[in-house]
């Protein structure tokens, strides 16, 4: 039964303190099951907007709700954030000094809390679970839910002992909040946090905001420069395999004038820290970074992230591109891709004492994704186990913007391919298999007699990288196998040996797909702000003054408005208080505080 005087009043808090008219899918469900008081598991992609679900209540009671969070380096800028909209709202982890301790324990004793977050350990301290009992919290929230589960990407131990929370509050609801949507990760947060007869929610894992480009590795730094062109002073994340190649290319970004820094587990904390915090307070634009970077970052406005090599599952591509366009804006992705990357996570992950479950076919499962030529939001939700509506997105992927073209003559080029590698005998790498196809000159050929081999120069009308890609393809399918050892060679499969004879129907093989042309979708503008040169200018003198008042106030640039407000600013340009308050994302609060300086902003644009 709905009781639309909650839902009302819900949404007058949601309009009153943060400035938004509606609310996104499912966030209206899971803050109901809050203020009924049932346990709910609520699932939501990155940028789904999970934390209003337990905010919006906690703003409407008033009364304590405790938020368990793994990211203490994230918890200060939440809290910043609710501040801003004047919420009253403090923290608890290891971070503080024992007087900071202290000033939250006495405005949580004296009941002048409203949202406090704290770390698992913290919860767990002597003593602390009394002084909870004596605040009666109105309910838990477990953020990054999928901690507690050892499915998950990100296991914490920790988060087990969550499962007293319960035991030792009965009667209080525990709510769990979580981007993951596996059955077997869901199953484990209700199992493990005791949580009785949920609501569970489980929202569409599609991110029809990003746009998503897999495009085989060719030239790594041309490719690169080009994506970040199209992004000229925007947030970037720019993801690498290893360490050393981080440093390279976060000093070769540099050394072009871009303000890039580079952040992985080898640097030493302080810098590495410093380099974070860069980069959320915008005095940087592009963090190159290995998978370590992320957990803890809050940056709204990434416009892009880059992965130059393949990650080793889709759950991790997931959560690396998901940090890109968590404000709801247009952002791209893109992964370059290679063979190369399939077999170095292949031999790492076969090298690894005690292998999580099922690492090696996840690995398979994203060579395919990169192989095939299928919309690419369709196959993450597929992947994901949620249908998708329709059998290609609306111009958000490399596939259904028409830039992968499938070759005409698939069946014959992988025919000659198969028997280049059957007259080689399996005993070359694909770099020479390469230079075979192409009819490459070179005293190695020559003085192994390659170049009077059948397959001699039989695709030289092709490009290397196309060539290259096109031997991935067939690895990835199966029909050849590339040798482990110092000095891989490529060899021929039973199936691949099926397809010389004629036996295999060239199906899959249809599916090659060329190196991407250029991108054909035009350059977004500086702030991703539509419109034209006028627009533009107001956009970045919002955002000039939004950095100004954020660094005064010690606060993330984000945290004063987001990207989206900004826009919204720019479009509807208000010239009066009420005006002002209509921009979505422009609470009460905000509006007092910030409003006559972004007006007297807008005003000026306007004046000639
Ligand atoms: P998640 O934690 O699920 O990744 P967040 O809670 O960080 O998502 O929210 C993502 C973004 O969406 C934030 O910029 C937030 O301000 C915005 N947002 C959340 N709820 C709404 C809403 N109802 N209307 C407009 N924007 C929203
Ligand atoms: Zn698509």
């Amino acid at each position: 039964m709905i009781d639309t005087r909650l839902t009302a009043a819900l949404r007058a808090t949601l309009q009153r303190v943060w400035g938004y008219p509606a609310f996104l899918p499912l966030q209206e469900d899971a803050a109901r099951a809050v203020l009924e008081g049932r346990d709910s598991l609520v699932v939501l992609p990155t940028g789904g907007g999970k934390s209003l679900c337990y905010q919006a209540p906690a703003a409407h009671l008033g009364r304590l709700a405790v938020v368990v969070s793994p990211l203490i380096a994230l918890m200060k800028d939440q809290v910043d954030a609710l501040r801003q909209n004047g919420v009253r709202a403090a923290y608890l982890n290891s971070s503080q000094g024992p007087g900071e301790r202290a000033a939250v324990e006495r405005d949580l004793d004296a009941g002048r809390v409203t949202l406090l977050y704290v770390a698992p350990e913290r919860l767990m301290m002597p003593g602390f679970f009394e002084r909870l009992r004596r605040a009666t919290p109105a309910f838990f929230a477990v953020d990054e839910a999928h901690c507690i589960s050892q499915w998950g990407h990100d296991f914490r131990p920790e988060y087990r002992q969550l499962r007293v929370l319960k035991a030792t509050f009965p009667g209080t609801a525990v709510h769990a909040y979580t981007a993951t949507a596996t059955p077997q990760v869901r199953d484990d947060i209700v199992a493990e946090l005791g949580l009785e007869n949920p609501v569970v929610l489980v929202g569409a894992v599609d991110r029809p905001n990003l746009v998503y480009r897999v495009v085989p590795r060719a030239d790594r730094m041309r490719q690169v420069l080009a994506a970040i062109e199209r992004h000229r002073d925007q947030a970037g994340i720019v993801y690498c395999i290893r360490r050393a190649e981080v440093d390279e290319l976060s000093a070769a970004l540099a050394r072009r004038g871009l303000r890039a820094l580079p952040y992985h587990a080898g640097l030493q904390d302080a810098p590495r820290r410093a380099n974070q915090e860069a980069f959320v307070n915008e005095r940087a634009d592009i963090v190159v970074a290995t998978v370590a970077f992320g957990m803890g970052i809050d940056r709204s406005n990434v416009r892009y992230v880059i992965h130059t090599g393949m990650p080793k599952s889709l759950e991790h591509y997931q959560q690396e591109a998901g940090r890109a366009g968590r404000d709801g804006l247009e952002a791209d992705c893109l992964l370059l891709w290679s063979g190369a990357d399939y077999a170095l996570w292949k031999s790492v992950l076969e090298a690894e004492s005690t292998p999580a479950p099922g690492t090696l076919r996840k690995l398979g499962e994203m060579f395919g994704f990169c192989q095939d030529a299928v919309c690419r939001h369709r196959a993450l939700a597929t992947y994901f186990g949620q249908p998708y509506p329709t059998p290609g997105c609306s111009r958000a992927c490399d596939v259904c913007l028409g830039e992968v073209a499938s070759v005409d003559d698939a069946q014959g080029i992988a025919t000659k391919i198969l028997r280049a590698v059957a007259e080689l005998r399996g005993r070359f790498g694909a770099g020479h298999l390469v230079e075979v196809l192409a009819g490459a000159g070179g005293e190695r050929i020559v003085g192994l007699h390659h170049d009077r081999l059948d397959a001699y120069g039989s695709l030289r009308e092709a490009r290397r990288p196309e060539l290259r890609a096109w031997i991935d393809q067939l690895i990835g399918r199966g029909f050849l196998a590339r040798t482990s050892g110092e000095y891989p060679t490529v060899v021929l499969t039973k199936h691949g040996a099926a397809v010389l004879r004629g036996e295999l129907a060239a199906g899959p093989l249809s599916r090659i797909a060329k190196p991407a042309r250029a991108a054909r979708t035009p350059a977004v503008a500086p702030g991703g702000a539509a419109g034209g040169p006028d627009d533009r200018e107001l956009f970045e003198a919002l955002r000039r003054l939004r950095r100004e008042l954020a660094e005064a106030r010690g606060v993330p640039p984000y945290v004063v408005f987001g990207d989206a407000t900004l826009r919204e600013m720019v479009r509807l340009r208000p010239s009066t208080r009420e005006e002002f308050l209509g921009v979505k994302g422009v609470g009460e609060w905000k509006c007092e505080e910030f409003g006559a300086r972004f007006l007297a902003a807008i005003a000026a644009a306007r004046t000639p």
